[in-house]
């Protein structure tokens, strides 16, 4: 569904020109709304981003993206990192807990790898400085460096 029109967050105006819905541009302000947003101070700026996600949560605007699995993996990792620290509690940690549990299932053909998730949120499977060092080493020479042929 397109736009028909564009509320300036700036001055509230609302605009019906297509090139102004197009650009997110205002043409009272004379500035391009993303512009706009770089010299806001931080609470105008919440304020903005609040009225902004409930209008997406009010429209159930979902998003969908394809993102390579390493990359992926890494930002597992960094979102378990993020849930292991001692000051990070309430709702959003369980909502990114849930989250990793759903890609879990969602790669339940590959076992080893949900296992590895399921490790990664647990603080007793951390590596050592060294047991990472020698992990990087017998990585770096090569697969064929671990099998011994037999
Ligand atoms: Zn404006």
């Amino acid at each position: 569904m397109k736009k028909t029109s564009i509320l300036c967050p700036q001055c509230g105006r609302t605009s019906y020109n297509p090139n102004d819905i197009e650009q997110r541009y205002c043409g009272h302000c004379h500035e391009f709304h993303e512009e706009m947003f770089s010299t806001w101070d931080p609470e105008k700026l919440l304020n903005a981003t609040g009225m902004e996600i409930q209008t997406m949560a009010d429209d159930h605007v979902t998003v969908k993206m394809d993102i390579n699995i390493v990359d992926l993996l890494a930002a597992v990792g960094a979102m378990q990192l993020a849930c292991r620290h001692p000051g990070y509690t309430g709702p959003s940690k369980l909502t990114v807990q849930r989250l990793i549990s759903q890609l879990a299932m969602e790669l339940k053909d590959y076992p080893a790898l949900v296992e590895l998730i399921r490790r990664g949120g647990i603080k007793d499977y951390d590596l050592t400085d060294r047991e990472y060092q020698a992990f990087h080493l017998v990585r770096s020479s090569g697969p064929g460096a671990e099998q011994d042929g037999g």
